[in-house]
């Protein structure tokens, strides 16, 4: 092997790097993760990925929008994805709240009417009746049980195939774990002893 094979070798593999979607080649791992924004949450290093391994879709909560099943449909059925993780945690923003009092809020600091502005700019016929606004902002009461909420939400979407594998994890804030939701170890080994 000459030394210009070593180097012609490295320039293709940069230019299937940089041409991965024009060459129809899927991230690394065919992964498409969607999270919550919070900044408490490390999201490769809890998932252990290193860069090119995954699509990452964060948002508040972590949570199924419009959005999310637009980017999944596009990863899967244009990048070649095939597995969906979603990772909520716990001490979420989202659990603070409820749809009406973010609603109340947010429309007395801006004096606008949500019902009555585009939510999406590029979507002025896109508008929300008053009485769905504050299901609009997605919030949660139970960490656990929205978790398997959101992976029901994909599984169960037209957009989405069947032999996409989905799977939800809730990362704990306080211990930097995740776990499976409901699995929550410190209430297992309490009820072990009630028994
Ligand atoms: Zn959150």
């Amino acid at each position: 092997m000459t030394y210009a094979d070593t180097l012609n070798s490295s320039l293709q593999e940069w230019e299937n790097w940089v041409l991965r979607r024009h060459k129809k080649i899927p991230n690394n791992k065919g992964l498409f993760v969607l999270t919550c924004m919070d900044e408490r949450l490390p999201i490769e290093q809890v998932l252990g990925l290193q860069p090119g391994d995954a699509h990452i879709f964060r948002n508040a909560g972590g949570l199924v929008t419009d959005d999310v099943i637009r980017s999944a449909a596009l990863t899967i059925h244009g990048f070649g994805t095939r597995e969906i993780i979603i990772v909520t945690h716990t001490e979420c923003g989202m659990l603070g709240a409820t749809g009406e009092q973010i609603t109340e809020k947010i429309e007395q600091a801006t004096g606008v009417k949500l019902s009555e502005i585009a939510l999406d700019p590029g979507l002025p016929e896109f508008r929300l009746p008053a009485e769905a606004v504050p299901r609009w902002w997605k919030t949660i009461t139970d960490v656990d049980e929205a978790t398997l909420e959101q992976v029901e939400a994909l599984r169960r979407h037209p957009l989405i195939p069947k032999d996409v594998v989905i799977s939800g994890y809730v990362f704990e804030i306080e211990t930097g774990k995740l776990r499976r939701p409901g699995h929550i170890l410190a209430n297992m080994v309490s009820k072990a002893f009630s028994r």
